[in-house]
This record gives C-alpha cells, structure tokens and sequence, in this order.
C-alpha cells in the first residue's frame, strides 16, 4: 500500500461552539492568490472571536506548485480525480486526502484563479445541489463572499472537490480570482474579505455581513454548464490572438478571435457560439487543437437569469 498523503494544514479552534469551516487553496500549482488568502486567515483570524473551527490548507497540490504547473508529474487534474484513490498515483493520493478533510469539515471555500494560461471574471460559483437546504446555504456563501459574479451551475460535475462536498451533503463554493500567471496582492485582499463574509454568513463570527452588489447571477442547471474547457476549443494548433476582452458581451456568430500559423497564411476564425459575457478567455497564444480558447457566462446584460435542465439532456 502506497503512503498515505498528509496535507499541510492548520486549524484555528474557537472560544465558542460552532461549524467547521474548511477554506483551501492550491488545488491547482499555478495559482497563487488563493495559497497567500489562506495563510493570511491563519494569521488574521482570532480564535477569541471565533464560534466553530477553521481548518485552513495553503497549497494542496504541492508536487504541481513545485513545478509552477496546474498538475503534478503524473498529469492528472485534481479537480477531475476527486474523491481519489489511496493506492493510486500521486495526485490521487492528495485527491483521497482532499476528500477526508472534506468529509470532516461541515462547510468548504476551493480558492482558485484561472491559472497561469487565462483570465477569468472574478466569481464565486456553486452546485445546484438536488438539496434545497444545501442549496440555499451554497447561494447564501456566494452571494456573501462579494464577487461580482455568482455562478450555480450543474451538480452532475464529478471528479471535483465540489462534487466530494455535494455527496457529503456540505455546502461548498469555489471562488476564481485572478490568474495570467500574474500575482494580484488585490485579489488576496478581496479573497480574505470574501472568506470573512462567509464566516460572518454562518455564524462564526459574530459581524454583519457586508452587501456587495452582484453584476451577474447566473444559474444554469443545463449539462455542461460551468465546464469551461469544452467552449470554444481551439481549431488548430497555432498562435491565437482574441478579438475580444474578457467582461465583453458578445453575439452569436461574432469573431472572438483568430488562430494562424507563423506566417500569418493560414488564419482560423474563432466565432461565439453563444451569446453571453466574456468569462473566461486564453491569454497565452501558444495552443494546440482542441484547447479551450474561450467561455461565455451565459447573461448578457447586469441582473439575475436562470436555465433548466433541458429535457432531451439525459
Ligand atoms: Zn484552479
């Protein structure tokens, strides 16, 4: 049996009862702010005032930071591998011991960023959880961490630590800010603020909770929603230049951007599928066939819409 994996973490314990939040970062190697929020709780939140626990890991996936990837050596996404496996290769290993502190804790945030080859709107997104209790405490956790966008999208995405939290019946949100493999010390802030909201909204700190206003909120329990790799994928491999900024409302059939070959002979027109808002876009234009270039939230002016699960989806 291969070793067990134990993941660097710190709990703060408060004076008073209460839930256990589990806030972690890290998940992915190229990502950074959310390793900085998590060590700046340890430090800023104070056990006197605190009801409940906090249980805080800054870097999950510490073999894909060492190598200033997303992944480990073996390749494997941790955010697609979830729950794990304790005999399998590493990043099943860490994916097995994500879970367990999942399982343990009563509530997760899974800090992330787009990740050194995107940007990315910042938004705090959720399951749309067949659980109505659990659902409303997921919408009441993204709403408070004050992002502009708030983002419910299918609960049937498996391999994730959301979808541990959601067979566990724990409410879970995972937050993106920042990314372009840039270090945005105002992401950390806003981070930490939306950490605090969210102990405030339940109940282990005893503050109101700060509204911020929301641009957009979307909630799509259609298949497919949130999976932002299978919008858009690149048609060759080339250099690709969007025509488009990311927070742009596009229409259907719009260019968004152009992959060519080095001369600039052979030019493929990337075109919206969809119209929407520019949520998340490549920023490095170096790609191969088939990488995502591009996805749209589907909204396209400020305010709330929700889709159904459409009927002829299985
Ligand atoms: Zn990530």
């Amino acid at each position: 049996m291969a070793e067990p994996i134990q993941l660097q973490s710190r709990t703060i314990t408060g004076h008073r009862p209460g839930p256990h939040l589990l806030v972690i970062g890290g998940v992915h190697g190229d990502e950074f702010e959310p390793m900085l929020t998590c060590r700046r709780l340890l430090r800023e939140i104070d056990a006197a005032k605190l009801s409940g626990r906090l249980t805080v890991i800054p870097c999950v996936n510490e073999p894909a930071f060492a190598r200033c990837q997303r992944t480990g050596e073996d390749n494997l996404d941790l955010a697609r591998v979830c729950p794990g496996d304790v005999n399998g290769s590493l990043t099943q290993r860490i994916a097995a011991a994500l879970a367990e502190h999942i399982r343990a804790a009563d509530a997760l945030i899974d800090l992330h960023t787009a990740g050194h080859r995107y940007r990315m709107l910042q938004l705090a997104g959720y399951s749309l959880h067949p659980d109505a209790t659990v659902l409303e405490r997921q919408r009441s956790m993204a709403r408070a961490f004050g992002l502009p966008v708030v983002w419910g999208t299918n609960a049937r995405f498996n391999g994730t630590s959301l979808s541990v939290a959601r067979d566990a019946l724990k409410p879970a949100i995972y937050v993106e800010n920042g990314g372009g493999a840039t270090f945005d010390p105002a992401g950390v802030e806003l981070n930490v603020f939306g950490c605090r909201q969210v102990l405030r909204s339940l109940g282990m700190l005893d503050e109101p909770v700060e509204s911020r206003p929301v641009r957009y909120f979307v909630e799509d329990d259609r298949d497919h929603s949130g999976h932002l790799q299978r919008q858009h994928p690149s048609p060759a491999a080339g250099f690709f230049v969007a025509t488009v900024a990311l927070g742009e409302v596009v229409t259907p059939g719009q260019v968004i951007g152009h992959v060519t070959d080095h001369l600039g002979d052979a030019c493929h027109e990337v075109v919206a599928a969809d119209a929407g808002v520019v949520n998340f876009l490549r920023i490095f234009p170096s790609v191969q066939a088939g990488d995502a270039l591009l996805a749209l939230l589907p909204i396209t002016s400020p305010g709330e819409v929700k889709y159904k699960r459409q009927k002829d989806e299985v």
